[in-house]
């Protein structure tokens, strides 16, 4: 018999369960030859906005220029410090450079992933123009102490929303706590395109139409600014816009199995299971458990053919791209201290209970 195997994620089952709608929103596309922007991406510009219940949506080419395109509408000039979280994506990160800035990372809290706002405070100069939290994993940043501290110091805040649609902090969806709220639709997200697509959500007119203008070289016909070109395909709103209504459904779905995982996990070996901060949703774009036996668990993983990532292998201020800044692992005492320990486990709305059975039974045997 062959080995078992459960998938780390599983986008083709998303795309047979809608087969027939999106072929035929990409056949529509093509019948119009609507490919850059056009009725199909101001159609998912109105959806999306009104998921998230807010003002303006800024449809462009990917998460990572959502984030850029959001810190140069907020007038970020060269040497002005922006504080972020010492784990994430490089994309948080490596755009603030790209915008001029400076990175200025932050530890994150012991429990949840998110950047410590106790310790922003620290890392606030006279030269710190903003903050950038990240919902990383779908668990929401501790928001109400970091608006406080961007208020009182005059910051803006961007969320990275990235791995976060849907997720909410007391009751507010995160995107819209913010000065602004950027998003990804990468393939794998937990609302995903076929293709590189993203977002910027504000209720700030003017930020909005900034942003816009600067998306699309300063604007069509008459150029006000020199922009970039950062534009959402036609293809690819379209079969967000098919997806739109099923998030809710699929975000539940990954609740439930992140539940299911919280109560099979729990009192296996040394593993621990991912903390939830009271007051929040989070939305599980990862499963992320903590375990010094990572190693054993990837040889079973291997062994029985099962998709695993880490999320990420190193904290930020530890890649090479970052030797510059000379930080040491007692800079970041947590995001440090957990990074060698972290698991994502498989998680797709489509997994079933007997692939999770799988998956599970595969952890006890590693102990
Ligand atoms: C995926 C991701 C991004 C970037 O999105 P792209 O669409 O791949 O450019 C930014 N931040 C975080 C935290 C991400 O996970």
């Amino acid at each position: 018999m062959p080995p078992a195997s459960v998938p780390f994620a599983d986008l083709h089952a998303q795309y047979l369960s809608l087969k027939s709608e999106i072929d035929q929103a990409i056949s529509a596309v093509i019948g119009e030859s609507a490919f850059i922007r056009g009725s199909f991406v101001d159609h998912f510009e109105k959806n999306f906005k009104e998921l998230l219940g807010i003002e303006h949506c800024i449809s462009c080419g990917n998460g990572t220029d959502a984030i850029y395109i959001a810190m140069k509408g907020l007038g970020i000039k060269p040497g002005d410090e922006v504080i972020t979280t010492a784990h994430s994506w490089i994309s948080t990160s490596e755009t603030i450079s790209q915008a001029g800035g400076k990175v200025v990372f932050c530890d994150t809290t012991p429990d949840t992933f998110t950047i410590d706002p106790e310790q922003i405070k620290a890392k606030i100069t006279q030269r710190t123009v903003g903050i950038i939290p990240v919902h990383l994993y779908g668990h929401p940043a501790n928001m109400d102490p970091i608006i406080d501290i961007a208020n009182k110091n005059n910051l803006w805040v961007v969320e990275d929303c990235a791995q976060a649609h849907l997720a909410r902090y007391k009751s507010k969806v995160v995107g819209t706590i913010g000065t602004a709220g950027t998003f990804s639709f990468y393939p794998g997200k937990n609302l995903g395109a076929m293709g590189d697509a993203g977002a910027i959500v504000t209720q700030d007119s003017k930020l909005a139409a900034w942003c816009a203008l600067f998306a699309r070289h300063g604007g069509k016909g008459e150029h006000q600014i020199e922009g970039i070109n950062s534009r959402m395909d036609g293809i690819q709103a379209a079969i967000l816009n098919v997806k739109i209504p099923r998030l809710e459904d699929w975000t539940k779905k990954r609740q439930l199995i992140a539940k299911k995982y919280d109560e099979m996990l729990a009192g296996i070996g040394d593993i621990e299971i991912p903390k939830v901060s009271p007051d929040v949703e989070h939305v599980y774009h990862l499963y992320v458990i903590k375990t010094r036996s990572r190693e054993a668990i990837q040889m079973k993983f291997k062994e029985n053919n099962i998709g695993f990532s880490i999320n990420y292998p190193k904290a930020l201020p530890f890649y090479p791209a970052y030797s510059s800044l000379g930080h040491k692992p007692s800079d970041f005492p947590n995001a440090y201290g957990y990074q060698d320990r972290i698991l994502s486990l498989p998680m797709f709305p489509e997994m079933t209970d007997n692939q999770q059975e799988i998956v599970v039974r595969s952890i006890c045997n590693s102990f």
